[in-house]
């Protein structure tokens, strides 16, 4: 038996934990409104956020226990300056697939090194193609920025991308059609997402929240040609049209429970191991890195965040206390 499948990580409930979403800054140049209050208080204290070296280390335990995918998210990863770094040593370690979730404001500055580093995919968030409904939604007047962006990435086409889209009643659910739009000329897939109740502002208390059976209905509504395909995992409705290079998905991540598929782990960027979406707390590793331990110590903190990962967690959150899904990274 190979050791990375000796060694592999599997939780209580049987299931195999091959998939670690590492939060690498809880800042953002961005203020969206489901996600972070204009004052959100961030982390920026040096001394807690995991450095280079520290990350480093932690990705080649991941591959050493036979993770799989990792994903950069945060607050946003292209503010740590040292991003293609991580996603090279990643790739390098032996971690079959590497991506990222991006608000892709930066993504100018670092699409050739993410490319020529290895990484497999991008998850770009983007909830209008409307500038001035995009600074309302964000609180930042960067649409042009970030839509040039987009267009390099989806023109460029070497890297699959999805597109986040979290759809909201009355702010950007009439946009359905321009996202969808996109998927005729690139082979994009446009996911809608549901809101999900952690954010300072609880707007999703506030009557903009949109199931996914709505917005399959909006979606049917625009269009009638709609195909179903079978969707994996959060994938759970997936939609191909005729003549469409792209695919189009809802996220139902608040109305569906995927508890019993989940192979995943999330880190902070204060080195927190969160066994679960609707955990408070988590083990911490950061004195661990901090102190060199070795390779086996780390490992074993591992093995003991992924057994304390619930078999339904998310049965009975619905009043999580996460004030920010940038927290945790999303
Ligand atoms: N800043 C990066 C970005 O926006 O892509 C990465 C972090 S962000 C927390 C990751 C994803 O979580 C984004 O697609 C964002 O739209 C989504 N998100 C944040 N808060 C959310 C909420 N309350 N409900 C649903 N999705 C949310
Ligand atoms: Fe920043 Fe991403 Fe949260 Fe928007 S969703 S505020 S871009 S972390």
């Amino acid at each position: 038996m190979c050791s990375s499948i000796k060694n592999s990580l599997v939780d209580s409930y049987n299931r195999p934990i091959d998939y670690f979403r590492i939060a690498v800054t809880s800042q953002c140049n961005l203020r969206c409104l489901y996600c972070m209050s204009e004052a959100h208080e961030e982390r920026t204290d040096k001394a807690t956020i995991l450095s280079k070296q520290e990350m480093i280390t932690l990705i080649e335990v991941l591959a050493s226990v036979g993770v799989a995918k990792i994903r950069f998210t945060g607050g946003e990863p292209l503010l740590r300056m040292d991003i293609v770094e991580l996603v090279s040593r990643a790739k390098q370690a032996g971690i079959k697939t590497v991506t990222l979730t991006t608000n892709g404001l930066l993504l100018d500055r670092f699409l050739p090194g993410l490319i020529d580093a290895g990484l497999d995919a991008i998850n770009f968030s983007i909830d209008s193609l409307d500038s001035e409904r995009y600074f309302s939604i964000t609180r930042r007047d960067q649409y042009r920025r970030v839509r040039d962006n987009l267009d390099k990435l989806l023109s460029h086409n070497v890297l699959s991308v999805k597109l986040n889209v979290v759809l909201m009643r009355d702010i950007n659910s009439d946009e359905i059609r321009g996202f969808v739009d996109l998927t005729r000329v690139y082979p994009v897939t446009v996911r809608f997402l549901e809101l999900q109740p952690f954010d300072d502002n609880q707007i999703w208390r506030t009557g903009k929240f949109l199931g996914a059976e709505k917005i399959q209905e909006l979606l049917q509504h625009e269009y009638p040609g709609l195909q179903t395909v079978k969707g994996k995992a959060t994938q759970y409705y997936s939609y191909i049209l005729p003549d469409h290079k792209g695919t189009i998905a809802i996220i139902p991540a608040f109305t569906r429970n995927f508890c019993s598929q989940c192979n995943k782990i999330r880190i902070t960027s204060d080195g927190k191991l969160i066994s679960c979406l609707y955990k408070k707390e988590g083990l911490t590793l950061l004195p661990l890195l901090r102190a060199h331990a070795s390779h086996e110590m780390i490992s074993d903190m591992l093995r003991k965040a992924v057994l304390q990962k619930p078999e339904d967690g998310k049965h009975g959150a619905r009043d999580s206390v996460r004030t920010s899904m940038s927290e945790i990274g999303g």
